[in-house]
């Protein structure tokens, strides 16, 4: 597996475990050129998923970049990596036993949606405000108030503080004209 910081194909698995219920084997790996350290998950893949994009492409699913997305909406979150490791899990599992091989973007895209909701509150707007490309400030003020009706999201519901990076950039600038 080759090292994320510098590229080396040399790098050592240290430890391996189950985790997810026996359902992926957890690697800790090291890299001894640049001793950079990082986790793969490896899991059974039960289909070959096609996505159909909104143009009609149909693209192999990638579970990789599907994490990648969702690894922005969650930035500088206290999110434990496991517990987004799960989410993306079960979003794979359930498009794997929707029993279709073809899956509109759209599909995983509110997929992910409910999951981070549950989640935590300002990953869910972040990735919302990308993900169904806020045109009008209403659109904004619906997603809050969808966070603000739903009990489970109170204890998460911290504001940061004015200011904080972490609020300003998940807030979209409303179009004018
Ligand atoms: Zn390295």
């Amino acid at each position: 597996m080759r090292c994320p910081y510098c590229a080396s194909e040399n790098t050592q698995v240290k430890d391996s475990r189950p985790t997810e219920e026996n359902a992926a084997i957890r690697r800790r790996r090291v890299c001894p050129d640049c001793g950079g350290r990082f986790t793969t998950f490896e899991r059974v893949q039960l289909r070959d998923l096609i996505v159909v994009k909104r143009s009609g492409r149909k693209v192999p699913f990638d579970r990789d970049k599907l994490l990648a997305s969702v690894n922005i909406a969650i930035r500088k979150r206290p999110i434990e990596p496991e517990r987004v490791e799960r989410m993306i899990s079960g979003i794979v599992r359930q498009l794997e036993s929707s029993g279709e091989t073809e899956i509109p973007s759209q599909v995983i895209g509110e997929s992910v949606m409910e999951a981070l909701r549950g989640l935590d509150p300002v990953a869910y707007v972040r990735f919302a405000s990308v993900y169904r490309d806020f045109r009008e400030a209403s659109d904004f003020a619906e997603v809050l108030g969808e966070i603000a009706r739903d009990p489970s999201a109170e204890r998460t519901t911290a504001m940061p503080r004015a200011g904080g990076d972490d609020w300003s950039s998940a807030l979209p600038l409303p179009k004018k004209g």
